[in-house]
């Protein structure tokens, strides 16, 4: 199963117990299924949308009489139900068309779940970090930017072909939605993958700098010994100090030591600054040929 239904499993299964944030989800679910017309009629090949539609709109309106046509529900495809009474029709669509039905943060969040779960999805984070629910309207897909703003999460649009999508690329915002939609589950499983690949990347990064440090000792080693082959060859090396001498000679015979290990071989040992200075002193003499 996907990750993406994973999410849509977890959030099908949550009812919230508020008569308005079901009148909100369910808004969503239609209007994002491009169903919220008269007359009401919930078609899906998905049986999950089905019922969870089915289930909002028992509950929210106090449908008894549904519970008939229910019995031969889950066994026909496309999964069809139909508000036969036209004042009942009437009177469920404008409760599900009220512009008052998202002044609650509660709604808010049952709106989101809703629309998510009509036209969204969201990509395996092992993959990549994508979240995006496809709107047909433009208004509609500026109304979820609001939405998400509104919890603070940064969402923006793109068009693609006939519709506009509205998607979340960074992580944290993703999780931040998936906490919005109420999905703790899948939000700790998205979390888990995206601390581990945070610490990959921090050990990544390690690596390479460390890598970086190691060729900056190696190229400043052999610029070191470049000089003393070169020094060797003037008059003035024979009258350094006999320290420096020496230096010269442990910086030749051992090229892959570093400083610290080579001034502890001096007699008497000297600290890396120490044994740094006396090559300073070679380097020195021949510094424009280097
Ligand atoms: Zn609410």
């Amino acid at each position: 199963m996907s990750y993406s239904h994973k999410v849509k499993e977890e959030l099908y299964r949550h009812i919230d117990e508020a008569r308005h944030c079901r009148l909100s989800e369910l808004s969503a679910l239609l209007r994002f299924s491009g169903q919220l017309k008269l007359p009401l009629r919930i078609e899906s090949d998905n049986r999950m949308f089905a019922i969870k539609c089915f289930t909002l709109l028992q509950k929210t309106f106090n449908i008894q009489r549904y519970a008939a046509e229910r019995e031969g529900f889950p066994c026909e495809t496309p999964f069809r139900l139909e508000v036969s009474d036209p004042a009942e029709n009437e009177r469920i669509f404008s409760a599900l068309s009220n512009e008052l039905l998202l002044q609650r943060g509660c709604c808010r969040r049952a709106y989101l779940r809703g629309a998510f779960l009509a036209a969204g999805s969201v990509n395996d984070p092992q993959k990549s970090y994508h979240f995006e629910i496809v709107a047909q309207e433009a208004e509609e897909a500026e109304l979820l930017c609001k939405l998400f703003q509104s919890f603070s999460i940064e969402a923006r649009i793109t068009k693609r072909k006939n519709s506009e999508v509205v998607y979340i690329k960074d992580g944290e915002s993703i999780v931040d939605s998936l906490n919005v939609m109420q999905a703790p589950v899948a939000l700790m499983a998205f979390e888990n993958v995206r601390i581990l690949k945070d610490m990959k990347n921090n050990v990544n990064r390690r690596v390479n700098f460390e890598a970086a440090n190691i060729g900056k000792t190696v190229s400043a080693a052999v610029r070191q010994r470049k000089a003393i082959e070169l020094a060797k060859k003037l008059p003035e090396f024979e009258e350094l100090p006999e320290s420096v001498k020496e230096a010269a000679r442990l910086r030749l015979e051992f090229p892959d030591l570093s400083l610290k290990e080579l001034g502890e071989m001096c007699e008497p040992k000297v600290g890396k600054s120490g044994f740094n200075h006396r090559l300073r002193r070679i380097i020195e003499l021949v510094e424009d040929e280097l």
